[in-house]
């Protein structure tokens, strides 16, 4: 597994000259035309540069943004070409559509060794169509440009699309290196985690997030519980929570997780003080209340630094740690110390710490916090969690057939 950049050894004995197309997680922010964080490009160089050492014809394919299943210039991945050849060191042969007359001419032309990026494979209806026979007559045209798949897009292994799962049933398939090295650490949150195994879950997606404690109650010692989230676990416990975010729908699960806990001797934390503001974003009227006082007319935007001091306590004896969703809207200084206090706990650990998630990524980097100090920071957040929750992951699933 570690040899090779952890691709399999004997599909890049075979893959000399051969079309290899890869699917990549090319998914960065833009501004206008400008690349303002290229952290998914880097993570996918490893593996196209493995097959183009090996002699294999690079074909890249990956998404950018969500264009509406047509051409939007507005989500060209030609910024990204020229990223992605700056880091190679190579040039990139950019193919202005994804399967068509473009296509065809850019990939014949390619010697071996050499790598071609294919447009925005979202300006493609059958990318992301939910009918099996239009996403497979699209997975056709893919396949048709190449001799083998290798998958390395771990931001969307967890979707069922032509490019991520019905090319794969298409083609002679491998997993690529950023997949593998992250589909390992998730075994290794899964399989016997050495204890304590704390997990950490914030951000603003709540109900996408409390199906992971689900699956997650019977694996941590610790469960701790911050963000947006916490005010639907703060109002099950009879809480007042203002104007805060709240999934009104959720709190008898919410009950039940609390109980299931307790049954189960599992460790549930919920902030004792909380950073209010009387508006979203409202930096200037923040202010620190205790969890069982906050105002009717103001919402919840961090924990407070009781809490603060409390989780990164409660983290510091762990030996298995999975972060997901940061504490608050760290995007704002006033609301960042919550999300300051996690990661630097995290970067403290003796042992594995795994941060998820694209915002909670962002944040390590957005507060100064060296990547390297973390056990490792996943590309993404979503397959991540859906891995945790015990889901199959289409992507992964199809590899094994
Ligand atoms: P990730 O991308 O790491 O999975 P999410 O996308 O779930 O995380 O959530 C990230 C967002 O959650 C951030 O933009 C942050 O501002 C927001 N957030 C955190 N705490 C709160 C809160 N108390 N109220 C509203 N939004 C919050
Ligand atoms: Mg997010």
């Amino acid at each position: 597994m570690t040899d090779n950049n952890g691709l399999d050894p004997e599909f890049l004995r075979t893959i000399g000259g051969q079309r290899v197309l890869v699917r990549s997680d090319l998914n960065v922010p833009l501004d206008g035309t400008t690349i303002t964080d290229d952290g998914r490009i880097r993570a996918s160089v490893p593996t196209i540069r493995a097959l183009a050492e090996a002699g294999a014809r690079v074909v890249v394919t990956a998404h950018l943004g969500r264009p509406k299943g047509e051409p939007d210039p507005a989500y060209s991945l030609g910024p990204v070409a020229v990223r992605l050849a700056e880091l190679l060191g190579a040039p990139v042969a950019f193919a202005t559509d994804t399967v068509g007359a473009s296509a065809q001419e850019v990939v014949a032309a390619l010697g071996d060794g050499q790598v071609a990026l294919l447009e925005n494979v979202r300006f493609n209806a059958g990318e992301t169509s939910k009918d099996d026979a239009e996403r497979g007559a699209f997975a056709d045209q893919l396949a048709g440009l190449a001799d083998a798949f290798v998958s390395d897009g771990f931001g969307v292994v967890h979707r069922k699309q032509a490019s991520v799962y019905d090319v794969a049933q298409r083609l002679p398939h491998t997993m690529g290196a950023l997949v593998a090295a992250e589909i390992d650490v998730l075994r290794r949150l899964t399989d016997d985690p050495a204890r304590p195994y704390a997990v950490v879950l914030g951000g603003s997606k709540v109900s996408d997030k409390l199906g992971v404690i689900d699956n997650l109650l019977g694996k941590a010692d610790k469960l701790l519980i911050g963000g947006g989230m916490v005010f639907t676990f703060l109002k099950a416990d009879g809480l007042e929570v203002g104007k805060s975010l709240l999934e009104e729908d959720q709190l008898d699960t919410v009950r039940a997780y609390r109980a299931r806990a307790a049954e189960l001797g599992v460790e549930i934390l919920v902030p004792t003080d909380i950073v209010v503001a009387d508006s979203f974003g409202d930096e200037a009227s923040a202010r620190v209340v205790p969890a069982t006082e906050i105002p009717a007319d103001a919402l919840g935007l961090d924990i407070g630094p009781e809490s603060a001091a409390a989780f990164a306590a409660a983290l510091a004896d762990a030996r298995t740690v999975f972060w997901n969703g940061p504490m608050g809207v760290f995007e704002q200084l006033a609301f960042a110390e919550g999300t300051r206090a996690v990661a630097k706990a995290l970067t403290a650990i003796d042992g594995l710490s795994v941060v998820g998630g694209g915002d909670s990524a962002a944040a390590v980097r957005t507060l100064g916090f060296d990547e390297a100090a973390f056990g490792h920071i996943s590309t993404g957040g979503g397959a991540s969690l859906e891995y945790l929750e015990g889901k199959d992951l289409p992507g992964i699933t199809v590899l094994e057939d």
